[in-house]
């Protein structure tokens, strides 16, 4: 086990053998959790990060989308090779988690069926990905590099504009201005295009709301944002308003709720946010758009975890929080993954 609880026990649901059994049945996967970088504790060993492979087991968390983190910085020559060259090692340490160790298996699982496979054997599916288009620079063959080092989807931008697109969080720090290509750059639609061809599913997470709705209509197969929540209920320009919503329901995407405590809540803070306020924005979402259409993310070690859903080890308490909201088993199914291999498929189908 952990250090001591970093929350009251009473933010936390009790959980019967019949909601862990059914939890377990599951296959559960989270859209995006982060990496230490460079260095991090052995991912085997049961430490202090949110997301270990212990912890995963522990908590009946099958599968994870493990994110290739690029920081935005200046742009230049320099920069983006180096940004690509540290997305190709952290792809490779990625996918170095995808084996047997410390009585722990894993397997890197690059396609749905390839999932759900993992799922069967009962062994942790490794699914890599980008984060930050600036991971190319302005060079769209690089794309194939990173798809040839796993990487399943590719979130367009981080906080701060790149060169194929606007951030819903500008940096001044950067000299950004407001916005600076009116949402895609020509490039930025080039890259989505490739992308397609590719199979490589497009993530518009940090996405300016412009940037994301013309994401939507341009790539040929659904979008996906893998760790976002809804404006409707927390007014944060990272989350998605309901002309967002509802775009992603006309292309057959995803949002993927995720834990950030202020997205949750306005000003929340992860000791106040609760399982509650993770449920309404499952709620609100499905309300909205329909149950086809919202998943869940974590956004572990990148800033993620609240009250209730404080590291991979509680993910049961996510399906608790979710069937005392009335979703059944195969609701419960579509929220922890089913609907994003959905999308992982149609990707797959629509590759050269
Ligand atoms: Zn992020």
């Amino acid at each position: 086990m952990n250090d001591a609880p970093a929350f009251p026990a009473a933010a936390v649901p009790e959980l019967s053998g019949e909601v862990l059994a059914l939890h377990r049945s599951l296959l559960t996967l989270d859209t995006h959790i982060d990496i230490p970088w460079p260095e991090g504790p052995d991912p085997f060993e049961d430490g202090k990060r949110k997301v270990d492979l212990p912890k995963m087991v522990r908590g009946g968390l099958g599968a994870g989308c493990f994110a290739a983190y690029v920081p935005q910085v200046k742009r230049s020559e320099e920069s983006e090779t180096a940004a690509f060259a540290r997305a190709i090692d952290m792809l490779s340490a990625i996918r170095g988690m995808g084996r047997t160790h410390r009585g722990v298996a894993a397997r890197v699982a690059v396609t749905a069926d390839a999932i759900e496979a993992a799922k069967r054997d009962g062994v942790l599916a490794i699914v890599p990905a980008v984060e930050n288009g600036f991971a190319i620079g302005r060079d769209v063959t690089r794309l194939n590099a990173l798809r040839a080092a796993g990487a399943r989807y590719m979130t367009l931008t981080h906080n701060g504009h790149n060169v194929l697109a606007d951030s819903a969080i500008p940096r001044g720090d950067l000299g950004d201005p407001e916005s600076e290509h009116g949402g895609l750059s020509p490039l930025g639609r080039r890259t989505i295009d490739q992308m397609n061809r590719l199979g490589m599913v497009v993530d518009v997470a940090h996405v300016s709301r412009a940037a994301m709705l013309q994401a939507a209509q341009v790539s040929r197969t659904p979008v996906v944002s893998t760790h976002s929540c809804v404006r409707a209920l927390c007014d944060h320009p990272r989350n998605m308003d309901d002309a967002q919503l509802d775009a992603l329901r006309d292309v057959g995407g995803v949002i993927q709720i995720t834990a950030v405590a202020g997205f949750l809540r306005a000003g929340g803070k992860p000791e106040t946010v609760t399982l509650n306020d993770f449920a309404d924005h499952v709620d609100y979402a499905v309300r909205r758009i329909g149950i086809a259409h919202v998943g869940i993310s974590s956004d572990f070690d990148g800033g993620g975890y609240f009250s209730g859903w404080n590291d991979a080890g509680e993910s049961a308490n996510v399906t608790a929080a979710l069937l005392a909201r009335g979703y059944g088993k195969s609701e419960l199914a579509l929220l922890w993954g089913g609907n994003f291999l959905r999308v992982l498929r149609r990707a797959e189908e629509l590759a050269e």
